[in-house]
């Protein structure tokens, strides 16, 4: 077993190995890039000391003897040596970046005997004493456990007794007596000397990388990003450069390309006669490298080849730090530098207009979640600095919002009319009847509800952000104020509201708009290209079937009619509907909502010009449209009704169960004149349309089936509907009747609906629902939970489940296709805009995704990335 690489013995290749340190340390040697030599062990071998009980095995401690003799032959210095010493650095190297989670140890090798040599030699006391001082701190601190504020005390003695404002103050002599008083220091609290054999220092720096993979905040930082903790990291043991020998020397952090805005440029800091640390530690304020490059030319053009080098040669933007010692130039590290969303866009675009990346391989290179930032405001970095969270809730909805608080939606509605300030509805939870309110609102709060409620799913529709199931609210909306933890806030105190994270902060927090960049459009047109899935839109009006074409829908995939009966105008006829006695008055209040229907598929068709308009029959159980009882004797009023009546229909009505109630196909069976009434709506407005010249493409979808049979049942109706329409116009018109498969009895029985329905769409959110038996308005309280202790990797509601959920799916694609070669098979429940949910439908070999017109780009970048893995 190789338990040790020298750097240039392993590649870029081997991160899971070597830690993602070690491999490009080694790739860069081979590289020829100018880099300090060094030994990676391997994260292997952090796995064994564990096994081992927390001891290392014989053979790794004879093979690091080997590897130092190694380093010892490679840089010409020798271990211990007065007069020309080998001195290490020993830093952790997990696979994935864990940023300050783990130990390192600087200035491995000195002792009393090599400092006094290192004097001799250097006549530079200040910087040995110095650098003896930074390593007796740093070893009795991570590896000794001694605490930190023992060694600062010495510091601030000194500097207080010779009124020294910094460390730069201090003389050769100052840091002698520091270094002293360190040892002595050191002594006391382990009860041994300090370790003065450079072999033992290493050994057991080693081991205190191994075991700071262990620490709670390390644990707590994997549990929380998804690292598994059977990696281990790797140790990599590198001699050591020095940016503070003098005023010729100094170290420097970088980014080959701006990672704010990806802008071509190397953006960076340095600092003059530093180590590393000085510049993350901010005792000192660096210099821009424009700066340095003015003032040492030459170096700078040799990094600046060195990056362009290593742009080429990673294929992507890098993240470098770097040290000049003497003079001389060294790499200490390279590797994917992080960046905004805009930035990721620009760099992937520019890099393939450079010839550095194929088009696929720039579409690859997208974060897909970071592409929300593009499309939603967000908060201003500056204005986030002093916001503080009050509590997190689901991030149902992206973006971020500011604004005054109010729990209803009247009041809402009334403020904004009276005041146009902007505001922030926070609700225990949101029903159709909040349209009016969520219109006018910037962004939306509930306190139950989870990733797929009535909350989550407008605000996704409309564009804004919304945090859903913040169990620690709680609203008085009687009194007018909410509570959280304790703390009371009154209607109107300002707020601000995270959709992406889920946060909720009090006080406004500045925000700025999404710009929608060249380059983006640019990553969407490639990708479209690569992509095989089809990307549709949930859209159910002009407004939101404008935006999905602007953001490159391919057609609507779901049109929910019901969202449009709460429009003030129609529901009272929609209610006098509901409440009709008989047949006869249940057409007549139908026949006053057929010219709504009319207008509303008319101008879908208009704006659709040539792409398929997917139309569900009414889906919501009836008694959603009612008022509440509270409110009956004023609606009762309108309708000419006597609240009694009223009071009556709503008991009849009621059902325990809603979700699986009376709901879906099932009132269609009941009430079969209002999907007559929509289907004439639907073909009427599909033949007026078709009469301009513009191309329509119908589609007439049942939802919520169990058995094939309603669905043959209701396909009559329609049919017979839609046919006579046609003939009657002498039009030719094609439409297509297809249904929404969502209970998992219909899934199953793929093959029988295959045979009826020319489309089949999969309502996720309800197939989710009824496969777990989760209420999808109640789990959000539970399932963060579930989350946490590991029991669900993930919210079903928001990443279909692959496992279970996914099995029916790809059990009733399978079946229905093998029955009908041609029927078409898409989803179009909230699952089609999420990229892992959307390479498992890849996968399945369905025919599109529908989603919201704002998760549309997303949609299509994660469909050209599911090609591109999966080819
Ligand atoms: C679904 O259930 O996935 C779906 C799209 O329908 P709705 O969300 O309207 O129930
Ligand atoms: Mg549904």
């Amino acid at each position: 077993m190789k338990r040790i690489y020298l750097f240039g013995e392993g590649n870029k290749s081997q991160k899971n190995l070597l830690g993602g340190k070690g491999a490009n340390l080694s790739e860069m040697v081979t590289m020829g890039v100018p880099v300090p030599m060094g030994y990676t062990i391997t994260a292997d071998m952090c796995t064994e000391y564990y096994a081992n009980g927390k001891k290392n095995a014989d053979e790794l401690l004879a093979d690091m003897k080997e590897y130092n003799k190694k380093l010892e032959e490679a840089t010409g210095k020798e271990f211990g040596s007065k007069t020309n010493p080998l001195l290490l650095s020993v830093r952790s190297g997990a696979r994935v970046s864990m940023p300050g989670m783990m130990d390192t140890i600087l200035n491995l090798g000195l002792n009393t005997d090599v400092v006094a040599g290192m004097v001799e030699k250097t006549n530079n006391p200040k910087f040995v004493y110095d650098i003896f001082r930074r390593f007796i701190q740093m070893f009795g601190e991570v590896v000794q456990g001694v605490e930190f504020d023992l060694f600062e005390e010495v510091l601030d003695e000194v500097k207080e007794k010779n009124n020294y404002e910094g460390d730069l103050d201090l003389t050769g002599d100052d840091w002698k007596y520091v270094s002293e008083k360190f040892l002595a220091i050191v002594e006391k609290e382990t009860g041994k000397p300090f370790p003065q054999d450079p072999e033992v220092q290493l050994e057991m720096a080693v081991n205190a990388v191994f075991e700071s993979w262990d620490t709670p905040r390390a644990i707590y930082y994997r549990n929380h990003n998804g690292i598994e903790h059977s990696w281990g990291t790797a140790v990599n043991v590198q001699e050591m450069v020095f940016g503070n020998t003098s005023d010729n020397s100094g170290t420097g952090v970088l980014f080959t390309r701006n990672p704010k805005t990806g802008t071509k440029e190397v953006w960076g800091e340095f600092l003059f006669n530093a180590q590393g640390e000085d510049i993350v530690a901010g005792i000192r304020t660096p210099l821009k490298l424009e700066e340095f490059a003015k003032v040492s030319p030459v170096i700078y053009k040799e990094l600046t080849d060195i990056l362009d080098n290593l742009e080429a040669h990673y294929k992507d933007m890098q993240d470098v730090e770097f040290t000049v010692e003497e003079g001389k130039l060294f790499l200490l590290q390279t590797r994917n530098g992080k960046r905004t969303g805009a930035a990721g866009v620009k760099i992937a675009v520019d890099m393939a207009n450079e010839g550095l990346l194929t088009r696929e391989e720039a579409v690859n290179s997208i974060d897909v979640d970071a592409i929300d930032q593009l499309l939603h405001p967000v908060f201003k970095e500056e204005a986030m600095a002093s916001a503080e969270t009050l509590t997190t809730g689901l991030a149902a909805s992206p973006g971020a919002a500011t604004g005054k608080i109010v729990f209803s939606s009247e009041k809402a509605a009334q403020l904004k009319e009276e005041t146009g300030e902007k505001l922030l509805l926070f609700r225990k939870e949101t029903s159709p009847e909040d349209i009016e309110g969520m219109v006018v609102c910037e962004g939306f709060v509930t306190q139950l509800g989870g990733m797929t409620s009535h909350a989550a799913v407008v605000a996704r529709g409309m564009g804004k952000c919304c945090v859903s199931g913040c169990g620690e609210l709680s609203i008085n909306e009687e009194e007018g104020y909410m509570t959280i933890n304790g703390v009371q806030y009154p209607e109107l105190t300002p707020f601000s509201i995270d959709g992406t994270t889920g946060e909720i902060f009090a006080g406004s927090i500045e925000t700025k708009a999404p710009e929608f960049s060249e380059e983006f459009q640019t990553i969407l047109s490639w990708a479209k290209e690569i992509k095989r899935l089809g990307v549709k839109a949930n859209a159910d009006n002009g407004r939101d079937a404008r935006q999905a074409l602007v953001f490159g829908a391919e057609g609507i995939g779901l049109c929910r009619t019901e969202h449009m009966f709460f429009d003030e105008e129609r529901i009272l006829d929609v209610r006098r509907m509901i409440l009709a006695d008989n047949v006869e008055e249940r057409e007549a209040a139908l026949e006053k909502i057929l010219p709504h229907q009319l207008k509303d598929f008319t101008e879908l068709f208009e704006v659709m010009d040539g792409k398929t308009v997917c139309i569900r029959l009414l889906d919501p159980p009836l008694h959603e449209f009612l008022p509440q009882a509270d409110e009956a004797a004023e609606v009762a009023k309108d309708l000419g009704v006597s609240e009694a009546d009223l009071l009556r229909a709503l008991e009849t009505l009621h059902e325990f169960n809603p979700m699986l109630g009376h709901r879906g196909c099932r009132l269609a069976v009941t009430y079969p004149e209002i999907s007559v009434m929509q289907a004439k709506a639907i073909i009427m407005a599909a033949i007026n349309v078709a009469k301009t010249g513009k191309v329509v493409k119908p589609e007439i979808m049942i939802p919520l089936i169990s058995t094939v049979e309603e669905l043959k049942y209701l396909k009559g109706f329609i049919k017979e509907t839609a046919d006579a329409l046609i003939a009657e116009a002498g039009v030719e018109l094609e439409y297509k009747v297809g249904t929404m498969v969502e209970t998992p009895r219909a899934a199953l029985i793929g093959n029988l609906v295959g045979q009826e329905a020319q489309f089949i769409s999969y309502g996720t959110n309800d197939l989710t629902q009824m496969t777990f038996g989760f209420s999808r308005d109640d789990a959000g309280k539970f399932l963060k939970e579930y989350a946490e202790k590991g029991i669900l990797p993930n919210d079903p509601f928001a990443a279909v489940d692959q496992t279970g959920v996914g099995q029916l799916v790809e059990l009733s694609t399978k079946n229905a296709k093998a029955v009908n070669k041609d029927i078409i098979v898409g989803v179009c429940g909230e699952h089609g805009g999420e990229p892992s949910s959307i390479d498992f439908f890849h996968r399945t070999g369905l025919n599109y995704v529908s989603c919201s017109p704002f998760r549309i780009p997303v949609a299509i970048i994660a469909a050209a990335q599911a090609e591109l893995r999966n080819k």
